[in-house]
């Protein structure tokens, strides 16, 4: 292992040189071009002759296997490529060289520990105890057409026994690797509920069924939903954070609309919400002579971590860089298309922090300064090279 994080800082430099690139070229969801072709160029440069760019019929996503050319499993490491429609606010010589988008994510470091990993693995030529995948995937950003899900439906997960992936963070202090096993982070629902009703006169409330009261009683119980229904030991979000109705103030309209997210971390609860709001949702408005047609979007699942593999991965950790630079850490609310993969296939996510005071790297995820202390990329190329041999090794 010791080995394994010398190469990867005696890449320190490059590692840097190839974050900023990326950095100052960003590109939105599903618009990853230059960024997929710079990928398959480097990985190119290392002698894999794998690569293939374009996911269902568009031109980024890149997959590319590091195959020691005899039999044995197959593991995955991913990362995702895509920035932001923010406008840079940071001064650097390697601010986005777009305007109104940006890395404000860490993505572009990402896929540079990504690459920082391949590189490490691919040297190891036949000594690599099975088949690495790379998986460079476009729009993580965009939730509604995610790229984990393109992926998928195009095979990469085909023949992978685990996977695992990681995010820098930018609340974390610069370098410590944090870990959670089981849920880590959050489902992500949509859903909508159209109240019908019949329209009137604002007088004559008796000739008319009001689909605003009936919206009013929807709202506040569907609160009763998290309160009275989920466990209370289970984490569970339900907002309401759209609503439309009627055109003046003495009309009664024949509609409203409602819309809004729900949040689980628990598989089981994450299942049954979509009953649970059509139930609550249909029999108020019932209730109230109107009617209710309700659409529930499921967009992203919650994020779970394979316990025995995120334990092995933290135990990993805590071997290359010490036992006070990992930690477990709390779930968070925030969602992630990585969620897709681990539906699949058993893995782990971990956060690497980032955050560096000294250089002025403070700022969270999203926000229009955000940057990345470059020196933790060699560090996680480490990581990933080494999460993939174990991963190998369990798997043999
Ligand atoms: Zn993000
Ligand atoms: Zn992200």
């Amino acid at each position: 292992m010791d080995w394994i994080l010398e190469a990867a800082e005696a890449m320190g430099p490059q590692l840097t040189e190839w974050r900023r690139w990326f950095h100052a070229n960003p590109e939105l969801s599903f618009q990853e071009v230059e960024t997929s072709r710079r990928v398959a160029e480097i990985l190119r440069s290392f002698g894999c002759t794998s690569v293939r760019v374009g996911v269902k019929g568009t031109d980024t996503g890149v997959v590319a296997d590091i195959d020691p050319g005899r039999p044995g499993p197959c593991v995955a490491l991913r990362a995702d490529m895509d920035a932001l429609p923010i406008q840079e606010r940071g001064s650097a010589p390697y601010r986005s060289r777009r305007d109104g988008v940006m890395h404000a994510c860490g993505h572009d470091a990402h896929v540079t520990m990504l690459l920082g990993a391949a590189k490490v693995l691919i040297d190891m030529g036949d000594r690599l105890p099975g088949r690495v995948r790379l998986i460079f995937q476009p729009s993580e950003e965009s939730p509604h057409s995610s790229g984990a899900r393109a992926m998928i439906e195009e095979g990469v997960l085909d023949g992978v026994g685990a996977i695992a992936g990681l995010h820098v963070w930018g609340t974390m202090p610069s370098g410590l690797v944090g870990y959670r096993v089981g849920p880590f982070m959050a489902s992500a629902d949509e859903w909508e509920c159209l109240i019908l009703g019949k329209g009137g006169h604002g007088a004559v409330p008796h000739l008319a069924a009001d689909p605003i009261v009936a919206a009013g009683a929807v709202i506040t119980s569907l609160q009763t939903i998290v309160s009275r229904e989920v466990d209370p030991l289970e984490p569970a979000v339900v907002t309401c954070g759209h609503m439309e109705a009627g055109t003046t103030f003495n009309v009664i309209p024949d509609r409203a609309l409602l819309r809004g997210t729900v949040r689980t971390f628990g598989r089981g609860v994450w299942e049954s919400m979509p009953g649970r709001l059509r139930r609550i949702c249909e029999g108020i408005c019932s209730a109230m002579n109107c009617r209710a047609e309700v659409r529930y979007n499921r967009v992203l699942p919650p994020t779970v971590n394979h316990p025995e593999l995120t334990l092995e991965a933290a135990q990993v950790a805590r071997e290359m860089f010490g036992p006070t630079e990992v930690q477990e850490i709390p779930p968070t609310m925030g969602a992630e298309d990585m969620g897709l993969y681990l539906e699949k296939v058993p893995g782990t996510f971990l956060f690497l922090g980032i955050m560096n005071e000294a250089k002025g790297v403070v700022h969270p995820q999203h926000h229009p300064e955000y940057d990345v202390d470059d020196q933790v990329l060699p560090r996680g190329s480490a990581l990933l090279a080494v999460l993939a041999l174990r991963f190998l090794s369990k798997l043999s």
